[in-house]
């Protein structure tokens, strides 16, 4: 048994403009990282595959799908938020994106692997069932979800959220699924400016300080998501693996490390061994300056490969 890492040509390819922050150098970053670290010929290479409109479906509006078909370029970009733009390439990644976390559930749920973890580009915590915002068209943890959900009969499933950002979008998207919960934890107040006053069974939102450092972040999640995720017993759980409250990130301002990262990968894996097989489906979101997240993913990774 191994950890699978699925990736795509396409990923690469959906560029924002080169002052972008979500860029491709980003997953060449984690590609080189991985490689440094000897980890990468420790992990089972697959290449996405092509999400299915009926898998979109389960977590967007079909009109929201056609908004975006229509809207990508043949050349140059196409604005569909102040910072979430298309290039021709963008609408291929962005299937391949969903499919590759979708691709994850089946990898895990057939045996084929104990865990995997999705290199993917655009990411998608902020998409929304009708809006593309923050660098995200399509929610791939989302459609993961709702894919180990429908396709595989899970009757409950947990995403766990440590992007420095509010997962707005997943929460949007299973409000009213009581099948899901969803653990986030994020800067506030800071974008997208919402999440700190949700009151819900199954989303479990911890906002916290500028400023948050290990020592803060892990007693917070100790204390605020781990009881209720055993609570919840989930049979499948799903990390939107952000990178960018790390200390030497600037997009935000949390001081978290290669090791607190490494952490929360061991809890969550912990709460998978007691209650859902060590089933974990693990899907890239934020994480901008470069070395930094080739390190915590290359940190997060080797937790999960048991290695
Ligand atoms: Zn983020």
């Amino acid at each position: 048994m191994h950890t699978a890492y699925i990736t795509h040509p396409s990923y690469l390819q959906h560029d924002m403009g080169h002052w972008h922050p979500e860029s491709p150098a980003r997953l060449r970053a984690i590609d080189d990282r991985l490689h440094a670290a000897h980890l990468y010929d420790h992990l089972a290479h697959h290449e996405a595959t092509r999400a299915h409109r009926s898998q979109l479906l389960r977590v967007h509006d079909a009109a929201y799908i056609d908004f975006v078909e229509a809207a990508s370029p043949t050349e140059g970009f196409q604005a569909l938020d102040p910072d979430t733009s298309m290039n021709p390439h963008t609408l291929d990644a962005a299937y391949h994106a969903a499919g590759g976390a979708a691709m994850a559930v089946d990898l895990v749920m057939r045996g084929e692997a104990n865990n995997a973890f999705v290199a993917c580009r655009p990411p998608g915590h902020h998409a929304t069932r009708n809006q593309a915002m923050g660098f995200c068209f399509f929610n791939n943890v989302a459609v993961a979800a709702a894919h180990a959900l429908e396709q595989h009969g899970m009757e409950r499933v947990a995403i766990v959220d440590f992007d420095v950002h509010h997962g707005n979008g997943t929460e949007d998207i299973f409000r009213d699924d009581p099948r899901l919960m969803l653990c986030s934890t994020f800067q506030h107040p800071f974008y997208p400016h919402c999440g700190a006053d949700t009151v819900s069974e199954h989303i479990v939102n911890v906002p916290l300080p500028a400023g948050t450092t290990g020592n803060t972040y892990r007693a917070a999640f100790t204390e605020k998501i781990l009881p209720r995720l055993d609570a919840f017993r989930p049979q499948m759980l799903f990390f939107s693996a952000g990178f960018d409250g790390h200390r030497e990130d600037d997009m935000a301002q949390f001081g978290l490390v290669e090791a607190d990262y490494a952490w929360i990968t061991e809890q969550v894996m912990e709460v998978a061994a007691r209650h859902a097989e060590k089933r974990i489906v693990s899907v890239l979101e934020g994480g901008y300056d470069l070395s930094a997240l080739g390190r915590s993913v290359a940190a997060h990774i080797k937790t999960l490969a048991g290695l």
